[in-house]
């Protein structure tokens, strides 16, 4: 059974000295980083916890991508490029099969989106992995949740329900990764590109985590605006009508969580370019609704209660 610092050296640390912006990675008490001048950082934790956030039955490579995955789109959703990341793992077992896939997983979405895992911890006790990411931002330019001017057109990038919709595949027993409903519950895309083009021409923006509504109540009230929306007009995930029926694949559009789509609030003078440079990301951008001045969600008829997703719901408040 490998040692702690075995695990650390074979699955987690990378040699990345090298690496610009890092003085001191994985091996001391401390990673070093030196962001870059006339930026600020940005800065999220996210935590996946086995049975709450991830079946345990699903592939390890997986649940690596997924960790990482969620705690990057909350910087995509601030425009930020992603650069440096912290892993705290703690782990039922050193099953060195299930640490092999899990890393090639999280280290795989590490490239592609130029983040570095400079540090961790690595601890015993039920699957559940904290993912730190960190940022950088123009200074004065992250795009805020309460930036959403009356007038302001409301566009969703990607896909929603596919979150839902993968969870429902997985309990009829779908295991192919390959399956578009089930990639997009267990390997969701951050959509860290288009933030940074959308900073550039958005008001307002917020990842669609909690589901979609449930989102846009955070973004209205952070911004003092309500919304008109049109439900008719979300995009749905590939697959979902099929799967869930139509009713229900609405629902799921509207209300179901862990879709990690942006939800961005543009003047109507941008739309047409964002939706142009989302495109050249092979990225639709769906606009489904307005900004309203008056408070509430508009449009929705009364059918559509559902708050979200809240780990602890409270009252009615
Ligand atoms: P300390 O006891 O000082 O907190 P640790 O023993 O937890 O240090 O970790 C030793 C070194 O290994 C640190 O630099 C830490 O950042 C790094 N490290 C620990 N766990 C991980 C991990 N999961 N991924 C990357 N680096 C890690
Ligand atoms: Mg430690």
């Amino acid at each position: 059974m490998p040692s702690e610092f075995e695990l650390i050296a074979r699955f987690f640390a990378r040699p990345c000295d090298a690496e610009p912006g890092v003085v001191a990675g994985p091996g001391d008490d401390c990673a070093l980083l030196a962001p870059s001048a006339g930026s600020e950082l940005a800065v999220s934790v996210d935590t996946s916890v086995v049975d709450v956030h991830f079946p345990p039955a699903a592939p390890a490579v997986a649940i690596g991508h997924r960790a990482l995955a969620v705690a990057l789109s909350d910087l995509a959703a601030m425009g930020a490029r992603a650069r440096w990341c912290l892993l705290a793992a703690t782990l039922p077992e050193a099953d060195e099969a299930w640490l092999e896939s899990f890393a090639a997983g999280f280290h795989a979405l590490c490239r592609r989106s130029g983040v570095v895992l400079v540090g961790g911890d690595v601890t015993r006790g039920p699957l559940s992995l904290s993912v730190t990411v960190q940022g950088e931002v123009p200074a004065g330019r992250a795009l805020r949740r309460s930036g959403a001017r009356a007038g302001d057109v409301l566009a969703v990038t990607g896909a929603l329900g596919g979150g839902r919709g993968g969870l429902s595949a997985w309990q009829a027993g779908v295991r192919d990764l390959d399956d578009p409903l089930l990639r997009a519950y267990l390997l969701p895309e951050p959509r860290l590109a288009a933030g940074e083009v959308l900073r550039e021409l958005a008001h307002a923006a917020i990842d669609v985590s909690d589901g979609l509504l449930a989102d846009l109540r955070h973004l209205c009230s952070a911004s003092g605006v309500g919304a008109s929306l049109q439900p008719e007009a979300l995009p749905l995930a590939e697959g979902l009508v099929a799967r869930l029926g139509e009713t229900a694949a609405r629902e799921a559009a509207l209300a179901g969580g862990d879709d990690y789509e942006l939800l961005v609030a543009l003047p109507p003078e941008t739309v047409a370019e964002a939706e142009r440079r989302l495109g050249a990301l092979g990225l639709p951008l769906t606009p489904i609704g307005r900004v309203v001045a008056e408070p509430g969600i508009h449009g929705i008829g009364d059918g559509a209660r559902a708050a979200g997703w809240q780990h602890f719901p409270g009252g009615a408040s």
